[in-house]
């Protein structure tokens, strides 16, 4: 926000979204960006160098999402905190500029441009068990020590980030969940859900369930859900009816017709492991990547975990899940490859094997 500031020369009441268009603009074209963009007609695109570039408008630029998630959501934190949110309105200037048709606009061109110039979009880092246990660690610990309608929204997210991880969805799917098609195993063995959503609506509804793991794990979905349920009981929240992970509004009220939205959830993802130290380009996805690996690591076969994460085919499952011996043919000899696959660390191994395409030559991608 002071770079914004000392660039356009206004104060922060002052922004209006054009202002930072143009600040955006200016960081794209500053050689402040690490990702080669080549100009759509460069013959040399889809690699990572300028080299033989003859094409000056071939350079360095931010990718469409860093941009969105390194500028321009630190500038929507900056705008919130002076009390400049909502939607924008370009007549009056109020609201938050980041909000505005424009810059969303900017945002989608670029998207549109990178991908005709064939820049990947990086994968979601994977969400590691090791670090899903210390956000439910701390967020125990965060839900423990706040009270009011702040407690009551840590304790849904927490919910709903245990749910994903555990059920492998995305989790923007957690807020489609129907509270009324939950059922409970037999002494409270578990939880199963029968839910349908966005796209899984087409097809039949999908049940899936999980086992209660109080003891084995460190934290247990099923818990974690009853422990929220319970607290939203209590500010008179109903769950015969509805949804098990409703949006709320500030005063802690049920929002109803909206349903919380991937982009919301990235928000508060990416301040909740920010809040804890632990994040790392995060994002809704790493769920479902996670959840993947964590699966596939304790033993279920590709065919369970593939329709829990609810994956159309075996090579969704292979790109989510690359990196384990579960998706290499049995006879495949680790040793003589040179690599240990019962101490190999899973984040590491995904990412070396994630570097053995079958036909690159030198850096040159696919
Ligand atoms: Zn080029
Ligand atoms: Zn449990």
């Amino acid at each position: 926000m002071k770079a914004l500031k000392e660039y356009s020369g206004k104060q922060i009441y002052d922004l209006d979204d054009q202002d930072v268009l143009d600040y955006l603009l200016f960081k794209d074209s500053n050689k402040s960006g690490r990702t080669v963009v080549h100009f759509k007609a460069c013959p040399f695109i889809g690699t990572a160098s300028l080299e033989n570039c003859s094409d000056t408008r071939c350079s360095l630029r931010h990718t469409a999402n860093s941009m969105r998630i390194g500028i321009v959501l630190k500038l929507r934190k900056a705008f919130e905190e002076v009390g400049r949110r909502g939607p924008y309105e370009p007549s009056t200037t109020l609201g938050d500029p980041t909000k505005s048709v424009l810059i969303q606009e900017y945002i989608t061109y670029k998207q549109l441009e990178q991908g005709l110039s064939g820049v990947k979009k990086r994968e979601a880092p994977t969400m590691s068990r090791e670090k899903m246990n210390k956000l439910m660690r701390n967020m125990k610990l965060h839900v423990r020590g706040s009270r009011g309608i702040i407690k009551l929204r840590l304790a849904e997210r927490r919910a709903m980030y245990a749910f994903c991880f555990t059920a492998i969805k995305r989790l923007a799917g957690a807020g489609h969940v129907l509270s009324a098609n939950t059922i409970r195993m037999p002494n409270d063995k578990g939880l199963v859900f029968n839910c349908t959503w966005d796209k899984t609506l087409r097809m039949d509804s999908h049940c899936f369930g999980f086992f209660c793991m109080l003891g084995t794990e460190e934290w247990c979905a099923h818990c974690i859900i009853d422990e929220w349920v319970t607290l939203a009981k209590s500010f008179g929240i109903t769950f015969n009816a509805g949804l098990l992970f409703p949006r709320l509004e500030y005063n802690g009220t049920v929002k109803l017709g909206k349903r919380w939205r991937a982009n919301d959830i990235t928000d508060s993802l990416v301040r909740d492991l920010k809040r804890y130290f632990l994040y790392e380009e995060e994002t809704p996805h790493s769920f479902r990547h996670g959840g993947t690996v964590d699966s596939l690591r304790k033993g279920a076969s590709l065919e369970t975990t593939m329709y829990l994460a609810y994956m159309k085919s075996k090579s969704t499952a292979q790109h989510y899940a690359k990196g384990l011996r579960h998706l290499f043919p049995t006879n495949f000899h680790w040793k003589e490859a040179g690599i240990d696959i019962e101490t190999s660390d899973v984040k590491e191994l995904a990412k070396q094997m994630h570097s053995w395409k079958a036909f690159s030559n030198e850096n040159i991608p696919l």
